[in-house]
């Protein structure tokens, strides 16, 4: 499958619409173009989805049939990493080895998921009540079945092409849904790789249905689409509001995985440079484009100058470059919108007289480039304090004591990804307690395993994705009572 043929067969899929262009962020290059498949896409796909959930095709499929289909997907990502990794690199401007390192970590979100296929089982009750019309309930027991919601529409980002789509996707068909899935505008290409690696690996015709398109014409077409039973959302916490307003026509479960402003607490007492390091890249890793991103770091006093040196240090020790540059570390943002914002609210700290470590331009050459930018004397009143930005800017603030650190680390309408770097146990235990956040990292940044559950509190999400509950999430419950 080479760049080229995905390329043209994205060119050829029909459309409704507006052609959108593939734009190389590391160049500013036109790479392809496709139409927007709009909502007469959603439509077709949608009824292509039903017939196949009601024909039983996938759903009713015996569940260890389910689960070798996905094992072989898994085997394909595998077989075909270095092309897939190379069109995610190219499409999204990552350096080719992020890229892959990630498309492994896809093939074995196929591999858990094809494990849980067997094991979505319900519970049994002993019916305890007395009493009632029929009188006693003794000779009676109940139990549950878990069943999947039907037509499922799965919306993914452009920050990670790939890994987006196998998380939404493996869950999804592990509990026995149909699914129309729509990749972000930016970046259509890995998706339809992968759509067609899951015909071959046996996944029958109607279940997998991708539609591209831009997502105020597909996306809005497909939640607001009454044949369509639930939507899975990841991107940002804006688009997710209008998602849950779009869906209340036929009342479709939500599930959203949104934006976040993460914070880091460092402690005079951590092991300063690794949590310097991680600060650092935890932040800058992919251009500060991840939802788990920790843009306000927080410091102990003592440590202050220290730690803002340091991280200012990595952060101008990171090579720039597009996927094919040597040696480069940290590409380039996704597209010029991006860039504008990004710079629109570092223009913005610049008027409002923030001090600026290091950072704070574009690089001066093709490409969506921003210099890893450190800023600190910041008054968390700002909206470059309070808003994800997207994109390698970091706010540095100190504290005290544990009291500020955590009231300075949960005020924000955020609650995805917390970190605090501290050699006491005890206080690190209790911080997890008090961070309001999906998740708390303790001496760790960036480890994540797709095992354990992944959400947003507040205002970075609804529900869960991964482990147990990423599964369960596309499965309904029933009850039913039967009377001995
Ligand atoms: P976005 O919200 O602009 O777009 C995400 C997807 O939604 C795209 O496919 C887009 O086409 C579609 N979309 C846009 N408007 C829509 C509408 N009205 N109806 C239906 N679909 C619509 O986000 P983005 O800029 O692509 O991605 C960046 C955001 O994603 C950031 O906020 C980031 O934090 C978030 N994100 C969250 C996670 C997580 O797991 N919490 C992971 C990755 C990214």
């Amino acid at each position: 499958m080479s760049l080229n043929s995905v390329v043209e067969e994205l060119r050829r899929r029909p459309g409704s619409g507006e052609v959108i262009p593939i734009i190389d962020p590391a160049t500013e290059e036109q790479i392809g173009e496709f139409n927007d498949g709009g909502a007469t896409a959603i439509d077709d796909a949608v009824g292509r989805a039903r017939a196949s959930f009601d024909a039983g095709v996938w759903s009713a499929m015996p569940a260890r049939e389910r689960a070798k289909i996905l094992w072989r997907v898994a085997d394909l990502i595998d077989e075909h990493a270095e092309e897939l990794a190379q069109i995610d690199s190219l499409n999204t401007g990552m350096p080719l080895a992020q890229a892959q390192m990630i498309v492994p970590t896809c093939a074995e979100i196929f591999r858990y998921y094809a494990g849980w296929c067997t094991k979505l089982n319900g519970d049994a009750y002993q019916v305890q009540m007395t009493g009632g019309i029929s009188g006693a309930y003794a000779d009676m027991h109940a139990y549950t079945l878990k069943e999947p919601y039907g037509v499922v529409g799965l919306i993914f980002p452009w920050n990670g092409p790939l890994f987006n789509a196998c998380t939404k996707l493996a869950p999804a068909l592990a509990a026995g849904c149909s699914t129309v899935a729509k990749p972000a505008e930016e970046t259509p290409l890995s998706a339809l790789v992968l759509e067609r690696l899951l015909v071959e690996a046996g996944v029958p015709d109607g279940v997998v249905n991708l539609v591209t398109g831009y997502g105020h014409t597909a996306g809005a077409a497909l939640v607001d689409h009454p044949g369509v039973q639930k939507i899975a959302f990841t991107g940002s916490t804006e688009v997710g509001k209008r998602i849950v307003a779009a869906s209340a026509g036929n009342l479709k479960r939500v599930t959203l995985e949104l934006g976040g402003k993460s914070p880091v607490l460092i402690y005079d007492d951590a092991d300063l440079n690794t949590a310097i390091t991680m600060a650092a890249m935890g932040i800058f890793v992919h251009s500060g484009q991840g939802c788990i991103c920790g843009s306000r770091i927080f410091v102990q006093r003592g440590v202050y100058d220290q730690v803002v040196e340091g991280i200012a240090l990595v952060a101008n020790n990171l090579r720039l470059g597009g996927p094919t540059d040597e040696g480069a570390m940290i590409g380039p943002l996704i597209s010029e919108r991006q860039l504008d914002r990004v710079m629109g609210y570092i223009d913005e700290g610049k008027r409002d007289s923030v001090d600026v470590i290091t950072g704070g331009h574009r690089l001066d050459r093709r490409g969506y480039f921003v210099h890893p930018t450190v800023l600190a004397n910041v008054d968390p009143a700002m909206r470059l304090y309070q808003q994800e930005i997207f994109g390698p800017v970091v706010t540095v603030l100190p504290f005290d004591d544990d009291d500020e650190a955590v009231a300075l680390a949960n005020d924000s309408d955020y609650g995805l990804a917390a970190t605090a770097w501290t050699r006491d146990l005890s206080r690190a235990h209790r911080l997890a307690k008090r961070l309001e956040s999906g998740t708390v990292s303790l001496n760790c940044q960036l480890v994540f395993d797709h095992s354990v559950p992944f959400g947003g509190y507040k205002q970075s999400g609804w529900g869960h994705e991964w482990g147990r509950e990423g599964v369960e999430s596309f499965l309904q419950t029933k009850s039913v009572y039967a009377q001995l």
